[in-house]
């Protein structure tokens, strides 16, 4: 008997609800039928985003929507500042120079956020700045940026703010108008827990007045047709989008708001920190050390010396079932992660951090057996959240 865990910041457990949206007859995407769905999905998706501005659907992984919004906002020779905590923010530097964008970044220690007055101070110095790109959560270290003070930093220069929240937005807090964020990228393989393979992106006003002078080449991702296509009756999109799954993100934005945006947002609390504390109560150490700096979606804990961090997640995944994600880029061995966004309850938290402690005695870790899952009961315990 086989049984599976993914306990991955993407992707993530999927709802049988959502699964059996998924698996329905496929309609033409130029159907009165498909159509119907096709504007309710992004309708909830401005309410996912709280936002006003239009909002897009691309049919991509995330890294698309990252894609649109570079090749869409900018002239080419354009001076952009990339905040970089980490792998994605990497990803966005590549992204810029591939593009032929005048970078420039400000780096952090990988497992530190970014501090909002150090981005304030390098556009006080560089007014020519035209956007300001950054993560909301960065996936590969598990810390969480101060989204709203950026917001309110960058609204108040020419520059646009271009957010990648693709595994931020549906776990943490995000308010695209309240926050004034012009771009924002999300995908919905994430908290979301819909199947692989849509991004969508939001577009505000003055981020219109960018992308209608924009000169850089593109094609798939132009967000003028989208935009062309949008406003047919009934609203389209230019080429043939992924049909079932935004049919499954129907209903898992249907999910979303039915169990309520704050809970949702506690139960990623509440998840997060009984990973954490369970980790910390084995004698492992958590890469992000402000507990401040914490996201909620993934949590990244450095491998210690005596451990094959290699063997650890494999043994996780072959013999218990649970996978669990490795380190990126420069901490590929150092760290391991364990996801807890999207469809994930307590009893994923604890059944993941059970065959953790497995997998470490495997490799001789000294702890008595169940003090992982103990804490993570007690997290749950005190913060009241014992529900399935
Ligand atoms: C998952 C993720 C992406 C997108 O990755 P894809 O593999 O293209 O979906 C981008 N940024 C962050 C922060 C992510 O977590």
């Amino acid at each position: 008997m086989k049984k599976s865990y993914i306990m991955t910041p993407g992707p993530v457990p999927i709802s049988n609800e959502v699964l059996m949206e998924h698996g329905r007859p496929l309609m033409h995407h130029r159907s009165p039928e498909f159509s119907k769905i096709f504007i309710e999905v992004t309708d909830k998706l401005k309410k996912f985003m709280e936002t006003e501005n239009d909002v897009f659907i691309l049919t991509s992984s995330g890294t698309g929507a990252m894609e649109a919004a570079v090749t869409n906002a900018f002239c080419k020779g354009d001076k952009v500042l990339v905040v970089n905590v980490g792998n994605f923010g990497e990803r966005f530097k590549k992204m810029c120079k591939t593009f032929g964008l005048n970078l420039l970044s400000l780096d952090y220690e990988w497992g530190t956020a970014a501090k909002p007055e150090d981005i304030e101070k390098l556009l006080a110095q560089n007014p020519d700045i035209k956007g300001v790109l950054v993560q909301h959560s960065e996936t590969s270290t598990g810390v969480i940026n101060d989204i709203e003070s950026i917001g309110k930093i960058v609204s108040k220069t020419p520059a646009i703010l271009i957010v990648d929240s693709i595994s931020g937005m549906g776990a943490s807090e995000l308010k695209v108008d309240e926050w004034n964020l012009d771009i924002v990228c999300g995908g919905s393989q994430k908290a979301l827990s819909a199947p692989t393979g849509v991004a969508f992106i939001s577009i505000s006003k003055k981020a219109w007045g960018f992308i209608e002078k924009s000169d850089i080449p593109r094609f798939y991702f132009c967000l003028l047709s989208a935009k062309k296509y949008l406003q047919k009756n009934p609203p389209q999109t230019p080429w043939t989008p992924a049909i079932s799954i935004i049919v499954a993100m129907n209903k898992a934005l249907d999910m979303f708001f039915e169990e309520g945006k704050e809970q949702v947002y506690l139960r990623h609390k509440v998840n997060a920190l009984a990973v954490q504390r369970a980790c910390e109560k084995l004698g492992l150490e958590l890469l992000v050390k402000n507990p401040s700096e914490r996201g909620v979606s993934v949590t990244s804990i450095i491998v210690p010396d005596s451990i094959d961090g290699k063997l650890l997640t494999k043994t996780m995944r072959l013999k218990y079932g649970v996978t669990v994600a490795g380190g990126q880029g420069k901490l590929q061995g150092l760290i391991f992660r364990i996801g807890h966004l999207g469809y994930v309850n307590i009893f994923d938290v604890i059944t993941a951090i059970s065959a953790l402690e497995f997998a470490l005695k495997e490799q001789g870790w000294k702890f008595e057996l169940g003090t992982g899952v103990v804490e993570a009961q007690k997290v749950f315990y005190e913060n009241n959240y014992m529900q399935m």
